[in-house]
């Protein structure tokens, strides 16, 4: 990489290929194509991956052709996260030794049912801004010489943050740099509307949110560009970041494309793919136009 290479913005288009490419994605990808060119700057695809389960390599090979079909190009190589899980690896571990996180034993069922008795009861448990109950304090609070019983037993576990404790160790009100469609500005962000956010999973070393700042400092992205439903996450990805000594990069939370319902657009609704609408005899332009670009 030459040095004026070094110093140009560094925008970045992350799907997960757990589903084909609908309006919704196709916006992110043509902003950041459309904003990266204006600013001079490299266009870096990600594929975000670590849910092995749900995405495959076909939706992967459909996401780069849609792409490639949309006008948009990227540099090589595409970066997949599951190619890199030392790297989450290596920064939960920085985490963990400065007991920042800790094993969490509670399944999402036995949350449920807790929260579920709970809240029969007549109180309310607090919720995340997705609408997921925060995760009780149990595992939080559990001796130590226990918490070591149980991950020696090998007890199925994830890894959270101590939310309470890193927000005391920072000490200090978190802002970052909003340039979207929403609130701009700096924006202050509220980490505890999260509760103790997973970093690790069960059945991956990592977790959306740790991936995402891990790799959006090893890429040297500069300017994240991504729906506005990710606006609420981004409060995590600011403490994640001065947690872990990385960049700040400035953000662009963009409208969501919704459906007749106004609802977001989701794979899981069925709502029509880009390839669906290609093949009806659509244009690239034509989607530009959908999406109102
Ligand atoms: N992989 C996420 C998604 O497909 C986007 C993450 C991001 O842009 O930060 O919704």
């Amino acid at each position: 990489m030459t040095t004026s290479e070094r110093q140009k913005p560094v925008f970045r288009f992350a799907p997960s290929p757990n589903g084909e490419l609908h309006l919704g994605h196709a916006l992110s990808a043509l902003l950041n194509h459309d904003m990266a060119e204006a600013e001079h700057g490299r266009l870096l695809l990600r594929i975000e991956d670590i849910d092995q389960t749900r995405c495959t390599p076909e939706f992967e090979a459909g996401i780069l052709r849609e792409l490639d079909w949309l006008g948009v190009g990227w540099e090589s190589p595409v970066r997949r996260q599951s190619e890199h899980f030392p790297e989450y690896r290596a920064a939960l571990h920085a985490l963990i030794e400065r007991g920042l996180v800790y094993p969490a034993f509670l399944t999402r069922g036995e949350v449920k049912t807790r929260v579920t008795a709970y809240e029969a009861a007549g109180k309310s448990w607090p919720r995340d801004p997705d609408g997921t109950p925060l995760y009780p304090a149990t595992d939080r609070e559990r001796p130590e010489d226990e918490r070591q019983e149980m991950l020696t037993s090998g007890k199925k576990h994830t890894w959270r943050l101590d939310m309470r404790k890193a927000l005391d160790l920072i000490g200090e009100l978190l802002f970052w740099t909003e340039t979207g469609d929403g609130r701009s500005g700096e924006i202050a962000a509220e980490p505890e509307v999260w509760g103790d956010v997973i970093l690790s999973r069960s059945d991956a070393p990592s977790s959306y949110h740790l991936s995402v700042v891990v790799d959006d400092a090893l890429q040297g992205v500069t300017h994240v560009v991504r729906g506005l439903d990710l606006f609420p996450a981004t409060s995590v990805h600011r403490l994640l970041q001065v947690l872990l000594g990385l960049p700040q990069p400035v953000y662009h939370h963009h409208r969501l494309i919704l459906d007749d319902a106004g609802r977001k657009l989701s794979k899981s609704q069925g709502d029509s793919g880009i390839g669906e609408l290609r093949a009806s005899g659509m244009s690239g332009a034509d989607i530009r136009r959908l999406v109102g670009l």
